[in-house]
């Protein structure tokens, strides 16, 4: 059986980013526990949350003893700019990543503009983000990075509170119909 792995940005150990009252590692967990329930009520599916003390190296070390390239996986982040005014969604992939992970990032960030009501910036490789590799992107799983909105621009946040329900379940829908596609 295939596994969805859903994992939150940044833990316990690491706040991430800061904006409009927002820690970005509350905001995360909060949502990867939104998707994961909303996934339960709607498909019967193997999913694999990471664990809130782990480190990022040590989530990506439990990932690999058991992802295979049948497995997706959705790791969550939310963006932050030093101009307030950057706003919108976008699906990050590792570079030379395989169609499906192109394709189920591409689905991702179309579910967060469509619903939260915010640009779609769309998928890019990991070599367009600030950090170059994202060591998340590279297990055996088709994998996407989704920055949901920004933490910084107070529009997104207050669009991204008041959709997160019907975000986290068209998330889950697009989960379930993408795993069933391959
Ligand atoms: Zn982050």
């Amino acid at each position: 059986m295939k596994t969805i792995f859903i994992t939150a940005g940044h833990h316990n150990r690491d706040s991430g980013a800061i904006g409009n009252g927002y820690q970005e590692n509350v905001l995360t967990k909060e949502l990867r526990d939104l998707i994961t329930s909303k996934l339960r009520e709607i498909a019967c599916l193997k999913i694999w949350n990471d664990n809130d003390d782990d480190t990022l190296s040590q989530v990506i070390a439990k990932i690999n003893k058991v992802a295979t390239a049948d497995d997706f996986l959705l790791e969550i982040h939310f963006d932050s700019d030093e101009r307030i005014s950057a706003s919108g969604t976008t699906a990050l992939v590792a570079s030379g990543a395989r169609e499906k992970s192109k394709d189920f990032a591409g689905q991702l960030a179309g579910d967060v503009a469509a619903i939260v009501g915010i640009t779609n910036r769309g998928v890019k490789s990991e070599t367009e983000s600030n950090r170059g590799r994202l060591g998340i992107l590279h297990t055996k799983a088709s994998s996407c990075l989704l920055e949901v909105a920004f933490i910084s621009n107070h529009s997104d946040m207050e669009k991204y509170q008041q959709y997160k329900e019907p975000l986290a379940l068209a998330i889950a829908t697009t989960i379930r119909d993408t795993m069933l596609k391959y």
